[in-house]
């Protein structure tokens, strides 16, 4: 049976503190695989490692978010790069631009986020990209940094069908979640509509963007079943090939996870 492949969640979050163990105890009966959770603060970096050594269906990516990034220095980066060659880590993220939340420290922000993905391309690992409100500046970095030798996914996408066609002409991929279960989620819609199957990995950003009909409530990846059922309809084929053709798409992705 095909298994549904979470490429972005963040279950070190104290929103799951409670019933982390409970959560994933319901992960085989509603077919979710494999999970990649995403560090993005320098704490999370260890919470993400640790639990991504005790669980067998668990890696993590590491990286420090454009929000988080200001605490960061040359040492500590090199610290995470350290953590790097840990075999349960299969990507640098989440690493990017954001001028949603943070509009005063740009440059802090491309600076890290440059030096991020010259860390990836070093230790030939992919990178996840948070890019908020930035669209024109992330791509201009990704193409300074000749991102498609690096590969990787730009999560939570929120920019247009245009700039998807870009983002996959580099050969990434387009991170696809609850959002797109909005009624209002027009722009969303459509960028699944245009850019090729080949090219989306499911995703949750839980505990954020539940699905409708939990839209506000705390997400998790049992509720990737209403994603899976839009992106069905919107690309017109049945729920099973979007579940086996997405976990396609994460295996390429990270693909250190099929190494192992
Ligand atoms: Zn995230």
């Amino acid at each position: 049976m095909n298994m549904i492949f979470e490429t972005h969640a963040h279950y070190n979050d104290e929103a799951f503190q409670e019933d982390r163990e409970e959560i994933f105890a319901q992960f085989p009966e509603k077919r979710i695989g494999t999970v990649v959770n995403i560090a993005s603060d320098l704490k999370s970096i260890d919470e993400c490692l640790d639990l991504a050594h005790r669980y067998p269906f668990m890696y993590c990516a590491l990286g420090i978010h454009p929000s988080d990034c200001q605490p960061l220095t040359e040492e500590l980066l090199e610290e995470i790069r350290g953590k790097l060659s840990d075999p349960r880590v299969v990507a640098v993220g989440e690493i990017g631009l954001d001028y949603y939340w943070d509009t005063t420290f740009r440059d802090a922000q491309k600076y890290w986020f440059e030096r991020q993905m010259e860390m990836a391309r070093d230790t030939k690992l992919p990178v996840v990209i948070h890019s908020r409100e930035a669209a024109q500046d992330t791509l201009a970095l990704m193409k300074k940094h000749r991102a498609e030798e690096i590969g990787g996914v730009v999560h939570c996408f929120s920019y247009s069908a245009e700039i998807a066609k870009e983002v996959v002409k580099m050969g990434f991929f387009i991170g696809i979640g609850g959002v797109i279960t909005f009624k209002n989620a027009r722009k969303l819609k459509e960028v699944a509509d245009q850019v090729p199957i080949e090219n989306i990995v499911l995703e949750t950003d839980c505990p954020y963007l539940a699905p409708v009909p939990f839209r506000g409530k705390r997400n998790s990846s049992l509720y990737l079943p209403y994603v899976v059922e839009e992106l069905a309809k919107i690309k017109g084929i049945d729920t099973e090939e979007v579940i086996e053709r997405t976990a396609q798409n994460a295996r390429r992705l990270y693909s250190r996870i099929t190494d192992l």
